[in-house]
């Protein structure tokens, strides 16, 4: 129930920013939806077409849901590397989609090899832009 959760303050946020941009409609939305993020994307892209009709600035809105790929940046040389074509096998690669906090265990930085690093992107989900009507 997590993609419902999720999906409905997604919506609750697009109207927000729409009301502070003095827009009457929403047209569309841009949400980005990080790569590591452990829920069902089509569950959540459903939840998002289901529930905007409980909100009148958003019942027309469309939501271009885009994955936004996962990178890590190295906390011993601040070198920013992307998840995408770090060498893993599948098992491990489905493994830290589920717990990003187990990348640690399967991956280095490829620049200095500290297995020390940070999630730079593609945890969460948040909203890109949006569009509407005056
Ligand atoms: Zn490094």
């Amino acid at each position: 129930m997590h993609e419902w959760a999720l999906a409905e303050s997604v919506i609750k946020t697009a109207v927000e920013h729409s009301k502070a941009q003095k827009l009457k409609k929403l047209k569309e939305t841009g949400v980005l939806f990080g790569e590591l993020q452990a829920i069902d994307k089509e569950i959540f892209v459903f939840a998002l077409e289901e529930l905007r009709a409980q909100f009148p600035a958003a019942k027309a809105c469309k939501f271009k849901v885009s994955t936004e790929p996962a990178a890590f940046r190295c906390k011993a040389c601040s070198h920013e590397f992307p998840l995408k074509g770090l060498k893993k096998t599948k098992d491990e690669s489905e493994f830290i989609h589920f717990v990003p906090e187990m990348a640690h265990t399967f991956l280095k930085c490829p620049k200095c090899k500290s297995p020390d690093f940070e999630i730079a992107r593609g945890r969460g989900v948040s909203i890109s832009y949006i569009k509407g009507e005056k």
